[in-house]
């Protein structure tokens, strides 16, 4: 607001540095924080690997982009292995004491051109920060781009061993983990046993760089985890925990994503559509199917008869790297209701009147683009965080069902009828809107979210 404008210009101009992990989950995010910051009157300085390099930068030209050699072999980038790709980046930036990413933050930081730096905001999976940082005077913030629930199962890892919950067995899925309510041994944060040392190896050092850091930012908000977030601030003792989400919706230009072809004929298209009809359907950026899923998806949803807008990436099918085959009949079958593209504007897509339900992979960001513009879910997840994501939405939130077991297209249609025309979708689409009312309550001024930006720039200021 106004205040702040004039309060953190009475004070000397200072700057950020911002380290985001270079997967468009996190990217998007880092970049809306610095959108936000910059807004207040700091500057912004964007550090970014090869890996995934950023189109950003040409929407983002109040940013600067300085490089980061990440030391990725060809071969681990195209494995799309996030783990493997994580590991060879940090064993890079962390040779020789994090020597080189030393060298960057010292050029940077000796800028005198800008204004003087006052921390790095990183991800806490970049392990060669702190290190680079300190030795250059910098203090740390860590910017969280996952749930607070996702942070609490990180925290509680080595419990959730000691007492059995993981590895997960087979017979034990559905069991309650009374410690961490309302998750399930099923929804528990987990990787496959081929890169589960390697997992656990990387979330014990995260966290760590997290406790000693000087704080803490989540992109979620009160409204959705108030009792998370609480048990967070208890049980870390970092000097600020803040959660300022959704930050797509107080960036203030819309980021979007980092990628350069978003397919806006979708726009149009939807403005042709009757109000709440269509289906968005996206699985995010990294989730595959395989190509006998994709068949049964891209029948389900023909046979739904519903209205769809359907996201299929070049790489959305395993075993395809320009984009599966469509099947045949699949075109006649859904003209002029159904829509395929490469890739969309999500965040344009969501807000949009005439999209009535999203099924998604439930993603962190698509989960809180899909609460905020009020729109109720259908959940697939795969991996990672998405399994916990799935839990909230469906059983704490109410905004959602989830699509069980083996993909089937029969079943793929009852799920998106039961969505998009029976009264148990209708429900969920009402306490969507009530959930969005509340978010919007938040980003409000005097609303949590705008209070937790309000202190992070003065916590900065005081660096
Ligand atoms: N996204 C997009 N267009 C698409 C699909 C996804 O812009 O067609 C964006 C989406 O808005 C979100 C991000 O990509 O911000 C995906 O992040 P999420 O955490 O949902 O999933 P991930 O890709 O990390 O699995």
């Amino acid at each position: 607001g106004a205040s702040n404008g004039r309060r953190s210009s009475r004070r000397r101009p200072r700057r950020v540095l911002m380290f985001p992990l270079p997967f468009q989950g996190h990217i998007n995010p880092m970049l809306q924080l610095g959108d936000v910051l910059h807004a207040r009157g700091l500057a912004v300085t964007v550090l970014h690997t090869r890996l995934n390099a950023l189109d950003a930068a040409r929407r983002h030209p109040e940013f600067q982009f300085v490089p980061v050699l990440d030391g990725v072999p060809a071969h681990v980038a195209a494995s799309g292995n996030v783990i493997d790709i994580i590991e060879a980046m940090n064993a890079a930036m962390e040779a020789d004491g994090a020597a080189a990413l030393r060298a960057v933050l010292e050029s940077v930081v000796a800028d005198e051109a800008r204004p003087p730096a006052a921390c790095i905001i990183f991800d806490a999976n970049l392990l060669a920060v702190p290190r680079a940082a300190e030795a250059v005077g910098l203090r740390t913030l860590v910017l969280r781009t996952a749930s607070a629930a996702c942070l609490g199962c990180f925290l509680a890892y080595p419990m959730l061993h000691q007492k059995g919950y993981l590895p997960p067995q087979e017979s034990k899925l559905y069991m309650p983990v009374k410690e961490l309510p309302p998750l399930r041994v099923r929804d528990l944060f987990y990787s496959s046993w081929s890169n589960h040392k390697k997992m656990r190896e990387l979330l014990a050092r995260a966290n760590e760089a997290m406790k000693n850091s000087s704080g803490l930012v989540i992109n979620t908000l009160d409204a959705l985890e108030k009792a998370e977030l609480n048990r967070l601030c208890e049980e870390l003792h970092i000097p600020v925990v803040l959660a300022p989400g959704p930050l797509h919706k107080l960036s203030s230009k819309c980021t979007r994503s980092s990628t350069p072809d978003q397919d806006y004929s979708c726009i149009e298209w939807l403005d042709k559509q009757p109000s709440e009809s269509v289906l968005y359907v996206s699985f995010g950026s990294l989730a595959s199917l395989d190509a006998k899923d994709f068949l049964e998806v891209a029948w389900g949803l023909a046979n739904s008869g519903h209205p769809f807008l359907w996201v299929v990436r070049a790489d959305s099918v395993r075993g395809f790297l320009d984009g599966p085959d469509i099947p045949n009949g699949f075109e006649a079958a859904v003209r002029g209701r159904g829509k395929v593209i490469r890739w969309a504007p999500q965040q344009e897509v969501l807000a949009h009147p005439a999209v009535g339900g999203f099924w998604t992979h439930s993603g962190w960001n698509s989960t809180l683009e899909s609460i905020s513009d009020g729109v109720p879910m259908i959940c697939r997840p795969q991996f990672a965080d998405q399994m916990m994501n799935t839990r909230y939405v469906v059983n704490t939130w109410g905004v959602g069902l989830e699509l069980e077991g083996e993909l089937e297209r029969g079943k793929i249609e009852k799920a998106v009828r039961k969505l998009m025309k029976d009264r148990q979708g209708e429900e969920m689409r009402e306490r969507a809107k009530e959930l969005k009312k509340n978010v919007a309550d938040c980003l409000k001024a005097g609303g949590t979210s705008q209070v937790a930006i309000d202190k992070l720039v003065d916590y900065i200021l005081s660096m």
